[in-house]
């Protein structure tokens, strides 16, 4: 009953697609990984102009898709596997751990796309309308869980976890600018200000208050996320035998699900 989206164009299935058949050839796959798969497959038959996406197109797709993983994975060392195993499966614990942490869905260290090496995959939180003090912390937390992790293991952090940061870091900034859950800069909320000062065009008008309030942000950021890492070293230190196990599990079987 699936109808493809390709630019806007709706595709429909031909009568001959089968999903036992895709569901042979697709083993380990997401929802988002078939989503993807249903898209590529889309795309071939658009570029066939054929009116429906049928079974031939899909079995392409899944060749493409698949073999652009194996690719992909054989390009990683076998330490690159281990050190991104405990990376995902650090993510996976903190968040499980911690009350407001994210549940995980899936952890997988196949490669996917060009910047993940792996990926931890949670349950959507766009469709919470409100999240706790408490559950941000948590959140942070287990952003930082998979390099708090590799610091453990390998005694040093690498570049795959540069991404966390980044998300970490805007976070803890929206939590002290946003939604005034920093003690020093209190229950104000000047993240559009802060930002228009960034943007520049008036910032000089602004900077004489700006930049006694940005060394307090950045301090308040920093204390937030360092706390954070601290929590979620706390989890992973309680847990190190789990971690090992389910590391070691995530090496053999390459995915998790929750
Ligand atoms: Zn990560």
């Amino acid at each position: 009953e699936a109808i493809l989206a390709v630019h806007m164009k709706k595709i429909p299935l031909a009568p001959d697609v089968d999903p036992r058949t895709i569901a042979r050839g697709t083993p380990g796959f997401s929802g988002a990984d078939l989503a993807n798969l249903v898209n590529e497959a889309a795309l071939l038959a658009a570029r066939k102009d054929h009116p429906e996406v049928a079974m031939a197109d899909i079995e392409e797709a899944i060749e493409r898709v698949a073999s652009g993983l194996e690719r992909r994975s054989r390009l990683m060392s076998p330490e690159e596997r281990r050190r991104v195993a405990y990376h995902e499966v650090g993510h996976a614990i903190v968040g499980e751990a911690l009350p407001g942490g994210s549940r995980v869905v899936k952890i997988s260290i196949v490669p996917r796309g060009m910047a993940a090496l792996g990926y931890t995959m949670k349950l959507p939180t766009e469709d919470r309308y409100l999240m706790t003090e408490g559950e941000l912390h948590a959140q942070l937390a287990s952003l930082l869980g998979g390099r708090v992790a590799e610091r453990m293991v390998f005694g040093e952090v690498s570049t795959g976890a540069g991404n966390d940061l980044q998300q970490a870091t805007e976070l803890a900034q929206a939590m002290v600018v946003d939604y005034g859950m920093s003690g020093a800069i209190g229950p104000v909320a000047f993240g559009h200000e802060r930002r228009t000062l960034l943007a520049g065009s008036e910032a000089r008008a602004m900077r004489e208050h700006g930049d006694r309030v940005a060394d307090v942000v950045d301090a308040e950021v920093k204390r937030i996320v360092e706390e954070a890492e601290e929590a979620a070293r706390g989890v992973l230190m309680a847990r190190r035998e789990r971690l090992e196990a389910i590391a070691a599990t995530l090496l053999e079987k390459e995915f998790l699900d929750g």
